[in-house]
């Protein structure tokens, strides 16, 4: 009999997305396996399509006719391109994102490797980074393709075309006309055997001898790890301040799960922002780690992820996207920092790092440690409610102690007549820091992008009486003009909300709008302090690959008094001459407009006090607030958890948010500002007719009408959305997902679903 196997197509729409048979030829017969890719005639196509092989059928299924059932026209490489656990996951992965097994599968891969296995491979870069920002700014580009070529350069530098072809969904004709206009150029790379960035040079270290309180945590763990079996969830959550000893917890379990033989994956945030980390793996482990991280040429991808799948490297660290790392026998999946926001991929397919390693490790019968110092509260909840254990590390390793850290409450400063957004403390503190020689970090909320309204006498915020977060303003690109906008918006349903002449609590008329943006603070330091020197890091500073550290640098060489900048400069970096921190306006935090925003809010603040006063001298924290008795800001400044969650989580499950209700939202994005409204409005109506379909499934299901995004706009792109909220993440899925495979939408307008987005702007 023919040997028979099915395959998925890589570039399939969700339509023709499901398992095809072919004929394996005689000559392939020993070579292919699953997870080869393959190339296979399809329909009427003039040339073969890219696939993977999914499985092989032990007999024909009855209703077909072995004659028709045609042959593979060819197999890509000996090696399969990716292991059975990970196509099993690609279908996983289409259960629960929007997407095809064929993009779960090639999200999974680096491009390179799905390439012809040829040793040389052509890459684009960006002629210059600053002049391509300001053509994507200037909306002057027309083409959604030429957009998402340009914004992979700026985030990647340099990548082989076959990944840009692959990753911005363009063909060549796309690069070779960008490269006509001067955009980009192209060069040649080589893939090479030797690993291209040599592992910087790190004295091997040992394992410390271990404080009673990680030596439980380690036994805990261990213990579980040993008994772990496949198709059960071995969860923990590593609860501990910053310098409490979790990084050696991680090594001293991976040293552990390493000497039985089994895998370790680690997950940072972002590789750049954490070199601690690696450098400490480098020097307990050497060369047993690999290190997947952004900049790696395509040609050290490539190689890396040969050695990682060929399992000739046990231990890999990454960010996001090496959860997908082609390890075979984990015994152990780390995350740490689980509550960042980038192991959410807010590009297709939208997986969630975390949940990805949750499966991971079930089939791996792997044990998950989530660390954190500000756990998310839907994770605390998970280990309050017996999903997994929680260990605690409670005290800090070294005794370098806690920042002071002070609340300043702005109302006293407005009713002094001190309008500025400096309260008169802070501006002294700052002077003192820098005639001391000692610097500062001032920390602002994104950009400025949305503004929220507070009494300025009283401390009230304007809230949504339905949703119960803030409401803010739509965009206002450069923030904070004193103006009073007319009407704010919930992000969460849509309502508007005339802007009120007096307080509704204390009737004064001390209404005002915040929102103040870097730039603003600058020139308010230069008013308030001529002599000061200030470098200012926002996503306006930072496009490009390097410039981010650049200034992380040029600040660690004291080249600058004060940092002034967003969250960003919060994480990572030990700066060992920073004495003051302060954080504007806590009012702004709060005033996000999604229902994350207290946990971001303690998240940052917290973040901020464990990081002043590291060094040896001690620190100080300042935080602005008209709400200072907010109990986010005073949880923050005694850096006691435990009383934020208590709070929060009597919030989320009244009002049925995360870990208690879900929240789906989908996007829709077009060039045209009026087709792209038709569509979401179209896909609104298909939402709306399938929970009349349906009744009772959806009877608690709320719909909300399709409305414009807080920023509507963003590179030349008009964005519009649907949001729709149900107890069930699963119900949400299952709605979203069939409305969007009955919606008709043109194709210059692309849509994505999220549950439970980590932003709603
Ligand atoms: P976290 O990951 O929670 O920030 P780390 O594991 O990085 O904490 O520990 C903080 C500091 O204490 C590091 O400099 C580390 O080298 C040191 N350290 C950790 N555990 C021990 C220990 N058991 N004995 C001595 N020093 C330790
Ligand atoms: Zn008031
Ligand atoms: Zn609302």
């Amino acid at each position: 009999m023919k040997r028979l196997c099915q395959v998925v197509l890589a570039n399939a729409s969700r339509h023709f997305d499901r398992e095809w048979t072919y004929v394996v030829p005689e000559p392939l017969r020993e070579s292919i396996d699953i997870g080869s890719v393959v190339y296979v005639p399809f329909g009427t196509r003039k040339t073969p399509s890219r696939g993977f092989v999914t499985r092989f059928l032990p007999e024909l299924p009855d209703q077909y006719d072995e004659e028709k059932i045609r042959d593979i026209s060819a197999l890509l490489s000996d090696r399969p391109a990716v292991t059975e656990e990970q196509v099993k996951l690609a279908f996983e992965m289409k259960r629960r994102y929007y997407c095809t097994v064929g993009d779960a599968l090639d999200t999974m891969v680096p491009p390179t490797v799905l390439s012809v296995g040829d040793r040389r491979v052509k890459a684009a870069r960006l002629v210059d980074m600053d002049e391509a920002t300001e053509l994507l700014d200037s909306g002057d580009l027309r083409s959604l393709k030429q957009v998402r070529v340009i914004e992979l350069l700026l985030e990647h530098e340099e990548a082989s075309c076959i990944e840009i072809r692959q990753a911005a969904d363009v063909s060549q004709g796309v690069l070779n006309t960008l490269a006509k206009n001067g955009v980009i150029e192209f060069l040649q790379r080589t893939v090479s055997r030797k690993l291209p960035e040599e592992l910087e040079e790190v004295e091997p270290a040992d394992a410390f001898e271990a404080t009673e309180a990680q030596r439980k945590a380690i036994e805990e763990i261990d213990d579980a790890a040993y008994a772990a079996t496949p198709g059960e969830l071995n969860e923990f959550l590593l609860h501990g301040v910053t310098g409490s000893g979790k990084t050696e917890v991680y090594l001293q379990v991976a040293d552990h799960v390493l000497s039985r033989g089994r895998q370790v994956l680690i997950l940072v945030p972002e590789i750049a922002l954490t070199p601690q980390m690696t450098r400490r793996l480098v020097a307990r482990f050497g060369e047993r780690v690999a290190i997947l991280h952004s900049r790696l040429t395509p040609a050290g991808r490539y190689e890396t992820w040969q050695r990682i799948l060929a399992q000739e490297i046990p231990i890999v660290v990454g960010a996001r996207s090496a959860v997908f790392a082609p390890l075979k026998n984990i015994g152990l999946i780390v995350v740490d920092e689980e509550q960042e926001s980038s192991y959410k991929a807010e590009t297709k397919p939208r997986y969630y790092a975390v949940d990805i390693a949750r499966i991971r490790a079930m089939m791996n019968g792997a044990v998950l440690v989530l660390g954190s110092a500000t756990p998310q509260v839907s994770s605390y909840w998970r280990a309050k409610n017996g999903f997994s254990t929680l260990l605690n590390l409670p005290e800090r390793i070294s005794d370098a102690g806690m920042a002071d850290v002070e609340v300043i409450d702005m109302r006293a400063e407005y009713a002094r007549g001190n309008l500025s957004i400096f309260s008169e403390r802070l501006t002294r503190e700052l002077f003192y820091t820098i005639e001391r020689g000692e610097q500062a970090m001032i920390l602002l909320n994104r950009r400025g992008f949305s503004r929220t309204i507070v009494c300025r006498s009283c401390g009230w915020q304007m809230r949504c009486p339905f949703c119960d977060i803030a409401l803010t303003s739509h965009r206002n690109p450069y923030g904070g003009e004193a103006k009073l906008p007319n009407r704010m918006v919930c992000h969460l349903c849509e309502r508007l909300a005339r802007v009120p002449k007096y307080c509704p609590e204390c009737s004064s008329e001390e209404i005002m709008a915040l929102g103040a943006g870097t730039q603003q603070v600058e020139e308010e330091i230069n008013k308030q302090l001529p002599h000061a020197k200030i470098l200012r890091m926002d996503l306006d500073t930072t496009r490009g690959r390097f410039s981010h550290k650049e200034i992380l640098d040029a600040f660690e060489r004291h080249e600058a008094d004060v940092l002034v900048g967003t969250q960003m400069i919060a994480k990572g970096h030990d700066f060992h001459n920073v004495t003051l921190s302060a954080i504007l306006s806590a009012d702004q935090l709060l005033g996000a407009g999604e229902f994350r925003a207290s946990e971001q809010a303690f998240q940052l603040m917290t973040q901020v006090a464990g990081r002043a006063g590291r060094g040896l001298k001690k620190g100080r924290v300042i935080i602005q607030a008209v709400q200072p008795d907010h109990f986010v800001v005073k949880a923050a400044a005694k850096q006691d958890y435990d009383a934020f969650y208590r709070e929060e989580i009597i919030f989320r499950n009244r009002m049925a948010y995360l870990p208690f209700g879900h929240i789906g939202m989908a996007q829709l994005k077009g060039f045209d500002r009026y087709e792209t409204e038709d569509v979401a409005r179209a896909f609104q109506r298909e939402v709306a007719a399938l929970i009349d379909q349906y009744g009772g499934t959806f009877s608690n299901t709320i719909l909300t009408d399709a409305s414009p995004a807080p920023v509507e706009r963003i590179r030349s792109r008009y964005r519009y959305r649907v949001m729709v909220r149900d107890e069930s993440a699963e119900n949400l899925t299952r709605l979203l997902f069939m409305a969007a495979d009955r919606l008709k939408r043109p194709k210059g307008v692309s849509l994505a679903i999220d549950i439970d987005p980590w932003t709603t702007l």
